[in-house]
């Protein structure tokens, strides 16, 4: 396994690959890695010649009074796990490497990028779909894997590939829990223990919305109040957001059909957790 820090390096090293007719795999990370991102590491394995981590803390993507700062960084760890999933290349760039002095272009989504996590966390997407769409410039893969968590993420990523023609497939796998139900984030570490005991009502709520779906409920505002109070009775979160829209275009739904996003995003503390699901509705 190789750690490359310098783009010029790593693309002479894929190109290589590529003359050799080696296909390319590519997963982004914030690093401080965990079973999510190992499970997207094994996929990428699997499915490709080459695989491909990058472990970059994309300070575009963080507001000013965001966590930038003491997000968790530990690239030794992430080193062992990347060796154990057979990580051919980890990509750790500088910010300085990926934003030069003089760096001025962002890239922007058009009404994705506004709605849910995009409200409360202005100009978050701009800085994903930049740095995304500026690695994979870089790395150039042929498979892209993402995770389910991050839903909204999958979609402005999905539209942006359409929409400035990266020759990429994109592989969207689902989340990964811990066994009482929380799905895996970097910032669970965060938690204090009884935070993380609370923190179990974002799945709970959401399996719960499912039932009543599944049981016949079509209206998406009462769907959300349940979810609402499900989280006030049984945690002290507060919530962020909470939504019911289309899983494609993220238009709200007043009456459920077709492909639905449930989507939640609750304050623990400083802790913002989100999660989510997807309902076919027939
Ligand atoms: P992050 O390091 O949090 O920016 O995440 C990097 C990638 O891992 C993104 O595509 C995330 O959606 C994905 N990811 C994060 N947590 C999970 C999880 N619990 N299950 C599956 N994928 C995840």
């Amino acid at each position: 396994m190789t750690i490359v820090h310098k783009i010029s390096t790593l693309r002479k090293i894929l190109s290589r690959a590529r003359l050799k007719r080696q296909t390319i795999g590519f997963v982004p990370t914030m690093g401080s890695l965990h079973a999510g991102h190992a499970a997207l590491l094994k996929a990428c394995r699997k499915q490709n010649d080459i695989s491909v981590l990058c472990v970059f803390v994309n300070p575009k993507q963080f507001g000013p009074s965001e966590d930038f700062r003491r997000y968790p960084r530990n690239l030794k760890k992430d080193v062992l796990l990347a060796k154990k999933e057979k990580v051919d290349i980890i990509f750790h760039p500088s910010a300085e490497e990926i934003y030069p002095a003089g760096y001025l272009t962002t890239v922007h989504v058009h009404g994705l990028s506004g709605v849910l996590c995009g409200r409360t966390r202005p100009g978050h997407f701009d800085g994903v779909a930049t740095v995304v769409s500026k690695l994979l410039n870089i790395v150039m893969p042929d498979c892209l894997y993402l995770g389910q968590k991050d839903a909204q993420q999958c979609v402005i990523l999905r539209r942006m590939i359409q929409d400035l023609n990266f020759p990429v497939k994109l592989k969207i796998l689902q989340t990964i829990r811990e066994p009482d139900g929380l799905a895996l984030s970097s910032r669970n570490s965060y938690l204090s223990a009884d935070e993380r005991k609370q923190a179990v009502v974002l799945c709970q709520a959401l399996c719960l919305a499912q039932k009543a779906i599944l049981g016949g409920e079509r209206r998406g505002l009462w769907i959300s109040r349940l979810i609402q109070g499900h989280v006030h009775k049984n945690s002290h979160g507060k919530i962020d957001d909470v939504a019911c829209v289309d899983a494609d275009t993220l238009t709200p739904q007043r009456i459920l059909k077709g492909k639905v996003l449930l989507a939640l995003a609750v304050n623990f503390g400083k802790t913002r957790l989100i999660d989510n699901k997807v309902l076919m509705i027939p």
